[in-house]
């Protein structure tokens, strides 16, 4: 059976995690996933990674996508981190259902493949180890959409499900989610050894992230040629960028501890994530968030508490605290700089004008106002400015001179911008994974009809293309939508 494995080159494993050393993780080996059986495999991901699709969908692929069986030259690892859970610090957390298959190579860079749903790891603490197959969907098609919409995410390569019983509120079934990023390092990796007062595993850490991922951060000339700043500086950059196209997009992550901030400012840990329905600027997705910590709209201050705790982590690499202040600065230009400069993308303005931010936020008041429909909206007023009548945007607030009043003062300021319509159309989805659409998918998926999860990941993966025949997936969403409850279980 070994020549079918060795014929794939691209899955020789590099294991640059692990050279970190034993106090980074505990090697260990996947617990088999009985009978598995693929829901989706992200064919595009496939593709991108170089690897055989056809390969992947065979009995030892699917082995290898679930960690039933392990090619030579991996070294499977769960690694630990610390963090702080809505606003409190909670200690040692670390992989508790994730495993660390190794990195490959791939056209694009080397590619980290994670296990999540795994098996227990000395990490797991109360935990099974495993993930159910309704919220490995959501990660499967949560991160695509994401990747679609042009949002740094870890991706998911695969779902793999399995007769295999699990207990949440109900009993449900095992699933593992392969998925793939450069590194699945956290701000709570840097917050361990800070805690832990182990500097110069803090310091091997760091380096590790800068030299694979931030080298122009060495020999810097800012922050006085110290890396360790400029490191947290980009971080902190990346962090305000990700968070500027969240709010643009209406994604709320709902779970934004500390744990689950990737240092490269790629959205992961999609748990109880929601994309907005009508515009609730204050919506709580989470139903086990019962301060409303991370609503909507607090997404981007909560981003700046977590990189301050980042920051406190990496103070004994920077030496100053001044200097550690100063990089979290960035945070607070890059991060309207970048909202409004998406705003206006999202009003197909290239140009920018001091009157914009007056726009900008006079529509998110009267949608918020209404509760309008989000992605709706900014679709129809897109179809609008390419040519089509404005009734089909205005029907959508009862406020209609409201509507019409700021309507006019856009159609002025567009006076000044060529080709935005087609640009808009470029620029506001059509297709988003609304909670019902996610709920549908999940529900076929349980009587073992996987095609929706298939249909959606395509839609998914091209949001801003109309894609005619599937007019009934970038609806209102049904009035039973208001009730899916979405929480950490998962
Ligand atoms: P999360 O809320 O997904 O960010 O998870 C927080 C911590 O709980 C992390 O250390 C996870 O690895 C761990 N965890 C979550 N669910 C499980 C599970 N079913 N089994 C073991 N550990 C888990
Ligand atoms: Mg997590
Ligand atoms: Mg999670």
């Amino acid at each position: 059976e070994a020549p079918a494995d060795l014929a794939q080159p691209a899955l020789a494993w590099r294991n640059s995690f692990a050279g970190l050393g034993p106090a980074f993780f505990t090697d260990l080996q996947p617990t088999p996933l009985p009978s598995p059986a693929l829901v989706g495999l992200n064919a595009p991901l496939v593709q991108e990674l170089g690897l055989d699709p056809d390969w992947l969908a065979s009995p030892p692929g699917l082995d290898v996508l679930t960690g039933n069986r392990l090619l030579p030259g991996g070294r499977p690892l769960a690694s630990v981190y610390s963090g702080h859970q809505f606003g409190v610090w909670a200690g040692q957390l670390g992989d508790g259902r994730a495993i660390l298959l190794g990195e490959i190579d791939s056209p694009a860079g080397p590619r980290e493949l994670q296990l999540k749903g795994a098996g227990r790891t000395p990490y797991s603490r109360m935990g099974d180890g495993r993930a159910v197959l309704r919220s490995s969907i959501r990660e499967y098609l949560g991160s695509e959409a994401m990747q679609g919409l042009r949002i740094p995410t870890t991706r998911a390569l695969a779902v793999t499900g399995s007769p295999a019983p699990v207990r949440r509120e109900e009993v449900e079934t095992a699933a593992v989610v392969t998925r793939v990023a450069p590194s699945f390092v956290r701000f709570g990796h840097f917050e361990h050894f800070a805690a832990r007062d182990q500097h110069d595993h803090l310091r091997t850490l760091a380096d590790y992230v800068i030299d694979r991922f931030y080298p122009e951060c060495r020999g810097a000339e800012r922050f006085a040629g110290n890396a360790y700043a400029a490191f947290l500086e980009q971080v902190s950059e990346r962090t305000a960028a990700m968070v500027a196209q969240w709010q643009a997009v209406g994604f709320c992550h709902g779970v934004m501890n500390t744990d689950n901030m990737s240092i490269l400012g790629l959205t992961i840990d999609y748990g109880p994530f929601q994309f907005l329905d009508g515009f609730d600027p204050g919506h709580i997705c989470n139903h086990s968030d019962e301060q409303g910590r991370y609503a909507f709209n607090k997404q981007p201050n909560i981003a700046y508490w977590n990189l301050f705790c980042l920051g406190q982590a990496l103070l004994p690499l920077i030496g100053e605290q001044e200097l550690a202040l100063a990089a979290l600065e960035s945070y607070k230009s890059v991060f309207p700089r970048e909202l409004e400069r998406l705003m206006r993308a999202k009003l197909g303005l290239a140009t920018a004008q001091d009157a914009d931010r007056q726009l900008i936020e006079g529509i998110l008041q009267l949608l918020a106002k209404e509760r309008v429909d989000y992605t709706i909206f900014w679709r129809r007023l897109s179809h609008h400015v390419a040519g089509q009548p404005a009734d089909t945007v205005r029907d959508l607030f009862l406020d209609r001179e409201g509507f019409d009043g700021w309507l006019s003062r856009y159609s002025q300021r567009l006076a000044l911008e060529e080709g935005a319509g087609p640009r808009m159309l470029q620029t506001n989805p059509k297709y988003v994974l609304r909670n019902h659409l996610g709920e549908m998918a999940i529900r076929q998926a349980k009587l073992g009809d996987h095609s929706m999860v298939s249909g959606l990941l395509l839609l998914l993966q091209s949001p801003f293309a109309e894609h005619p025949d599937h007019e009934d997936l970038a609806g209102f969403p049904p009035d039973w939508a208001s009730n899916i409850e979405i929480s950490c279980s998962s």
